[in-house]
């Protein structure tokens, strides 16, 4: 029987819904639902993560057992597990939604592990909880491998997130109509469970404030700052301000990681924004193939695109407004707030230029390189470069001699590769003259650069191409990219196919361009 202790603060500290069962309801009063999951016919554990299972003291033989398995798809609890949907609301595409919960992710607990680390564990896809709604609280195998993908990717490029223990095989089917085009199919069904301290997000915060809840609102942060912010629990009068500004530093850095890496979350709903910082609710999100900064991958925001590539910093400091306003009946002045908010902007602007610094190889980020910076965007855009072998292979130019062969393998198009070979070659030479200036070894640069440019990403054409071959009954591919994605700044040998841009089958391909949020 595989072991885990577990103590399980938020159900034993907050207050929880007096109604039993999985009636759709407004659960007033209370932070949480207790549930159960829905058994399901035929689990499979089909990939889990052994970084994940380590961290929670659970080795290769607890993870291959009947009951990790059983408590995996959501057939049974382990010894130490409560069920519990939590309640949280949230702004949708810039409207208030009003209640939204989870409603088809279900908590198990908080697992403690050997070194006195908090991780709740949470199954997505394990049944209907009272706040889904008409929708069936399940997910299909494809987004369930998006999730369980990205979020190991994520991790593994330094960037915070939410993990994935396990992606399982439910054995039964789940109905979706992908484009909302009335043409529904029954795909296969998954659950994953996934791991992090804490999956509070900003919209448990902004419900209670809109229904008048203070006094549980007030409850809800103190038991926030003392559980996930414990180095925040002797701060003085300011402690609320306190922590709405930690909040926003990581969300100012996380913010920058997205940027750098290009990585599209698709909806960031203030219900998909953690209080911690992390990557949550993977969706309907994308990698940026061709730079382009007003890329988005949800079919659902095609037309607004207001959760597109260069917009998620302007959103993420939305979204942290939305929370400001749900905290402000709890300050004691004005300003608490405020400074928050004005700290977003400062870390944001001082850690993009960190990032791309290092990106481009210099020893520090000088007012003159944005422009050239801008310039290089600009290039980018109109030349239709791959963003992530563009940076990668950037750290192999001669800068005595800059040549725009060594960028070559960034373009998509020969039209456009001759268009702007001329321009490319300019800026290159700025580029070049620019590092001169820093004087720095040309290996101590390339090992810079190659450490915040990933020559592996999970390009949306793998994972569908993982999705595909999964849907067959094989799970190779599902191995291979966690593997090669465990190392993503490293050249793997053997493994270049993975490094290899969009193919052209893949640039208008559901699943590899254009997502929906019907998962
Ligand atoms: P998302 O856009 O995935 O963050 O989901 C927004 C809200 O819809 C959350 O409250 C989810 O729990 C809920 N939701 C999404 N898909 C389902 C589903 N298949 N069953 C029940 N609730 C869902
Ligand atoms: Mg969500």
């Amino acid at each position: 029987m595989p072991m885990l202790n577990f103590d399980n603060r938020f159900v034993r500290e907050l207050p929880g819904d007096s109604e039993r069962g999985n009636r759709p309801r407004q659960v007033f009063g209370a932070c949480w639902s207790a549930v159960q999951a829905t058994a399901v016919a035929a689990p499979r554990l089909l990939a889990h993560s052994r970084e994940v299972a380590a961290s929670l003291d659970l080795d290769e033989q607890a993870m291959a057992s009947p009951e990790m398995l059983a408590a995996l798809a959501g057939n049974a609890l382990l010894p130490g597990m409560v069920a519990y949907a939590s309640c949280y609301g949230g702004h949708q595409f810039g409207q208030w939604a009003g209640q939204l919960g989870d409603g088809r992710a279900i908590l198990l607990g908080e697992a403690i592990n050997r070194r006195r680390q908090r991780f709740e564990l949470q199954l997505k896809g394990a049944g209907p909880t009272p706040y889904s709604r008409r929708a069936d609280g399940r997910a299909v195998l494809r987004s369930s491998i998006r999730e369980f993908l990205c979020s190991e990717a994520m991790h593994h490029l330094g960037i915070p997130t939410t993990r994935a223990l396990s992606l399982v095989g439910t054995g039964e089917t789940v109905v979706r109509d992908m484009f909302y085009d009335g043409h529904p199919v029954a795909e296969p069904g998954a659950v994953v469970c996934r791991v992090a301290p804490s999956f509070t997000r900003f919209g448990h915060f902004e419900l209670l404030a809109a229904r008048g809840e203070y006094a549980l609102l007030q409850r809800l942060v103190d038991f926030t700052i003392a559980r996930d912010f414990p180095e925040l629990v002797s701060s003085s009068e300011q402690r609320l301000g306190a922590w709405f500004t930690e909040i926003c530093e990581r969300t100012a850095r996380l913010m920058v990681h997205w940027m750098r890496v290009g990585f599209v979350h698709g909806v960031m709903n203030t219900d998909n924004m953690s209080v911690l910082g992390l990557t949550i609710d993977y969706g309907p999100y994308g990698w940026v193939d061709n730079f382009d900064p007003g890329w988005t991958p949800n079919t659902t925001d095609a037309s607004s695109r207001r959760y597109c590539f260069a917009r998620q910093p302007a959103i993420a400091r939305w979204n942290l407004e939305r929370l400001a306003d749900a905290l402000t009946v709890l300050t004691l002045g004005p300003d608490e707030l405020a400074a928050g908010i004005e700290r977003y902007d400062e870390v944001y602007a001082t850690e993009f230029c960190a990032a791309f610094a290092a990106k481009l190889g210099f020893l520090a980020w000088s007012h003159d390189d944005s422009e050239l910076l801008e310039d290089l965007f600009e290039l980018m855009r109109q030349a239709e470069i791959d963003m992530t072998e563009f940076f990668r292979s950037l750290a192999r130019l001669d800068i005595d001699r800059p040549t725009l062969d060594v960028v070559g393998q960034s373009f998509y198009r020969d039209d456009l590769r001759q268009r702007f070979s001329a321009p490319l070659s300019l800026w290159l030479t700025r580029y070049a003259a620019r590092l001169h200036q820093d004087g720095q070894p040309a290996t101590l640069r390339v090992a810079r650069m190659n450490a915040v440019n990933p020559r592996y990403a999970l390009r949306n054409y793998l994972a569908q191409q993982a999705i595909d071959r999964a849907e067959q009954g094989d799970t190779e591919m599902i191995h291979e990219l966690l593997g090669v994605l465990r190392t993503p700044y490293d050249e793997q040998t053997g493994r270049e196919p993975f490094s290899a841009k969009r193919p052209d089958w893949a640039r208008h391909k559901a699943g590899c361009s254009m997502l929906s949020c019907s998962s």
